[in-house]
C-alpha cells in the first residue's frame, strides 16, 4: 500500500513516514502543497495524509482540486489550527478524515487503518493503462470487455508495470515490488513472468503493449 505525506514540517513528515514505514507501507513525502497535487495525479496512492497550512498550495486546495478531477483516494487531513472550523471546511472539501494536531501517532496510524478499510471496501482503486483494467483489490484483470485471469505473480507484475503506465520500470525496479526485499535470486525471473504476460495480455487480442526496452526493463503502453 502506497501513501502520499503533503507535510511541510520536515521532521513531523519524517518522523511520521519512518513510523509507517515500519508498520509496512510505502511512503512518499513532499512538504508543498503544489507538488503535493501534482505527486497525487500522477500515481493511484491508498491513501494521502494532507496538511492544511502548506506552502505552494494549502490542503483545502489540493484537495478540492482532486475531488473536482474525480479522484477519489481516501484523504486524512491534518488540521493545525484546533477549532471546528477548520474541521467542517475540511470535510466540505472533500476530505475523508480529520486529525487535529497534535495527534499521537497510534491515533494516526488507526484512523489511517480506518479510512484504507473504507475505502478498499467502497472505492477499489483500479489501474488503467489503455483497455487494460487492473484492480489491486480484487485481483481481477480485463482487457476491454474480456476477463483475463492471471496468477498472483502474474498480476503483481502487471500491476508494476501498469503503476508506471508510459515509463520504463527496470527489472530490479520490479522485483523491488513484487518480489520481497530479500529476494536474491536472478532478475531474469522478470521475464518469465513478461512472457507469460505477453501470451494472456497481448498475443490474443492482437497486441504488443509490453514493450522491452533493451538493457532497463519493460514499458507498458496503452497500444502499440
Ligand atoms: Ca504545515
Amino acid at each position: 500500500m502506497r501513501l502520499l505525506m503533503v507535510e511541510d514540517e520536515r521532521r513531523l513528515a519524517h518522523t511520521l513516514a519512518t513510523g509507517l514505514r515500519k508498520e509496512g507501507y510505502a511512503v512518499d513525502v513532499v512538504h508543498n502543497g503544489l507538488e503535493g497535487l501534482e505527486t497525487a495525479r500522477a500515481y493511484p496512492y491508498a491513501a494521502v495524509i494532507l496538511d492544511i497550512m502548506l506552502p505552494g498550495l494549502n490542503g483545502y486546495l489540493v484537495c478540492e482540486h482532486l475531488r473536482r478531477d474525480g479522484s477519489e483516494v481516501p484523504i486524512l487531513m491534518l488540521t493545525a489550527k484546533n477549532g471546528e472550523y477548520d474541521e467542517a471546511e475540511a470535510l466540505d472539501t472533500g476530505a475523508d478524515d480529520y486529525l487535529s494536531k497534535p495527534f499521537s501517532y497510534v491515533v494516526l496510524v488507526a484512523r489511517l487503518r480506518a479510512l484504507l478499510r473504507r475505502g478498499g471496501a467502497v472505492r477499489p482503486i483500479a489501474l488503467r493503462v489503455g483497455d487494460l483494467w487492473l484492480d489491486p483489490v480484487s485481483k481481477r484483470c480485463r482487457r476491454g470487455a474480456a476477463d483475463v485471469r492471471l496468477t498472483a505473480k502474474e498480476f503483481a507484475v502487471a500491476e508494476a508495470l501498469a503503476r508506471h503506465g508510459g515509463e520504463v520500470v527496470a527489472k530490479a525496479d520490479i522485483i523491488d515490488e513484487v518480489w520481497d526485499h530479500a529476494y536474491a535470486g536472478d532478475v531474469n525471473i522478470v521475464e518469465v513472468y513478461v512472457r507469460s504476460l505477453r501470451r494472456k495480455l497481448d498475443v490474443p487480442f492482437g497486441r504488443n503493449t509490453i514493450e522491452t526496452v533493451r538493457g532497463v526493463g519493460y514499458r507498458m503502453v496503452a497500444d502499440a
